[in-house]
Order: C-alpha cells, then structure tokens, then sequence
C-alpha cells in the first residue's frame, strides 16, 4: 500500500484507460476522484467496487473537461472530498479522424480543449497545493502521437505534442520541489476510442472484426498486441514511488515499438 493517505484525481476515468489507472492507484492504496462521462447507474457501481474491493475512498465528480470553470469545480471537489491533490493524472481524451481540409473546427476545438487544455487548466489548480506539501505526481496521458504523427488525425495529433511540450515545461518549473511531471505515451490500447477506429476501418474495407484489429494493429505496433489499461496502470503507480523521484520532464513510451520505426 504505497500511496496509502495519497489523494489522486484520474481525469476520463469512467472507461477504458483512465479506469485501470484509477484502479491501479486505488489497489496501490490511494483515495481517489473518478472522473468522466456515462451512465449514473454504472458510474456509481465503479466508484462503489474500487471503494470496496481496495478499501479506499472513491468519489465522481462529472466535470466536463472541455470547460475551464469546470476543470476547477473538479480540483475544488477533490479538495473538499479529500483535502489536497497529491497525484493529477490528466487522462481524458476524444478523437476525431478526418482530412485538415474536411476537419470541422468545431471538433477541432473540442478536441484542443479536451485533450489539451484541461491538462494546463487542471495542472494549474492542483500545484499550488503540491509545492505546498512538497510533494506530487502529474502525469499526462499523451500518446504515441505526441511523439509522431499519423494522417487524419491533426487534432489529436498537435493536442498531444502539446502535452508532451507542456509536461517538459511543468517539470522544469516543479524541478527540485518533490514534484514530477511526465507524460505516458501509449501506443494501441483497446479501449471504446480505439473500437471506434476498428469499426470504421471493418465498415470502409469490408473486413471482419479481427481482421480490422489485425490491420489496425500492422500499421503501427510492431509488437502485434495492445497494450493494456492494466499495465498503464501498473506503469502510473510506479512513477508515484520513490524510484520514480528523478523521472520528471519525460514522454514514456509504451507502445509496443510503434515510435522505435
Ligand atoms: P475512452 O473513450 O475509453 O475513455 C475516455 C474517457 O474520457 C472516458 O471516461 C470519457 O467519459 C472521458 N471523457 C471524454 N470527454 C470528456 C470530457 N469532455 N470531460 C470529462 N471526461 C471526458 O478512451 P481511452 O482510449 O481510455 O483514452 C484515454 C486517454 O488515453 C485519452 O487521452 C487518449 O487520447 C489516450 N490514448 C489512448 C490510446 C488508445 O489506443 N486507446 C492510445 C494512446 C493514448
């Protein structure tokens, strides 16, 4: 029970990614604010299953990223839940496929703000409390594409290098005061968000299920497997403990050798 009395906000933490961390930090003894979108009932038997099964304090907050005020009523709650934010891990995240020329700005806002903007917004809220105590842990959810790129993806693509340039400036400004900030740089993972990209390659080439993963996963991912919400987890908490204390500043990749090409 290493973060036993630490406080952790998972951002997205209702589904897919941000789940296994939350679950992971919670088994690892952490209390913590669940975060994101989807059906109350559901949300509740979550929050209510890692309160039990890591005996832990869970609490939701259904903040909607893409809006400032928000990003604070979230950082606000976990304080008054818990009394301080000693782990941020900034997680949510859509995606939007489509050709610049073709690209709705609307959903390119959505996605800046989601994916980009509510890590700065939530990072603001949570240091002053961290250099307080002297201690805390920020980590972003970036993705392979903050490393390299991929067509069709613009968006998402500059969202998270922004958030892998973000986290080098964070860090350097956190540097010597206990405090970390490193970006997890996932390959594929499946998850609802990758589903959807698997079900519109099944749809535009006529291919099964597997054969979609299959291709989806030869275009990119030598390894030929998904990494799992599972190990992310596992890879979070590790950053929260004492051997981690000098990793701040960088962009992790696990992706299965996606970003080695
Ligand atoms: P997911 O769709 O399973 O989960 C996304 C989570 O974010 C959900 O809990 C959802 O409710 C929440 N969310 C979406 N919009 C929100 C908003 N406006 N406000 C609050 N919460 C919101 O997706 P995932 O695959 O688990 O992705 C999680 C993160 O990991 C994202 O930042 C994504 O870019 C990143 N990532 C995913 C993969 C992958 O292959 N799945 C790879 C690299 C990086």
């Amino acid at each position: 029970m290493t973060l036993k009395g630490k406080a952790a906000v998972v951002t997205g933490s209702t589904s897919g990614i941000g789940l296994g961390i939350a679950r992971a930090l919670a088994g690892a003894g952490a209390d913590v604010v669940l975060n994101g979108f989807g059906d109350a009932a559901e949300i509740e038997t979550i929050r209510a299953g890692i309160a039990t099964e890591f005996g832990v304090r869970a609490t939701y907050h259904g903040a909607d990223l893409s809006k400032p005020d928000e990003v604070k009523a979230l950082a606000d709650h976990a304080a008054a839940e818990f009394g301080r934010v000693d782990i941020l891990v900034n997680n949510a995240g859509i995606q939007h496929v489509a050709p610049v020329d073709e690209f709705p700005a609307e959903r390119w806002d959505a996605v800046i703000a989601i994916n980009l903007s509510s890590v700065f917004h939530g990072t603001h809220h949570v240091l002053p409390g961290m250099k307080q105590r002297g201690w805390g842990r920020i980590i972003n959810i970036a993705s392979a594409h903050g490393l390299v790129a991929s067509a069709n993806k613009s968006a998402y693509v500059a969202a998270k290098h922004g958030v892998v340039g973000l986290t080098k400036v964070v860090a350097l400004e956190t540097a010597g005061t206990g405090i970390t900030c490193n970006a997890i740089c996932p390959g594929w993972v499946l998850t609802p968000l990758v589903q959807k990209q698997i079900d519109a390659l099944a749809a535009n080439k006529g291919l099964s299920g597997d054969e979609a993963r299959a291709e989806l996963l030869g275009a990119k991912q030598p390894s030929g497997d998904f990494v799992t919400p599972e190990q992310l987890g596992a890879f979070a908490v590790f950053l929260c403990t004492p051997a981690a204390a000098q990793i701040t500043g960088s962009a992790l990749s696990m992706d299965g050798g996606w970003t080695a090409q």
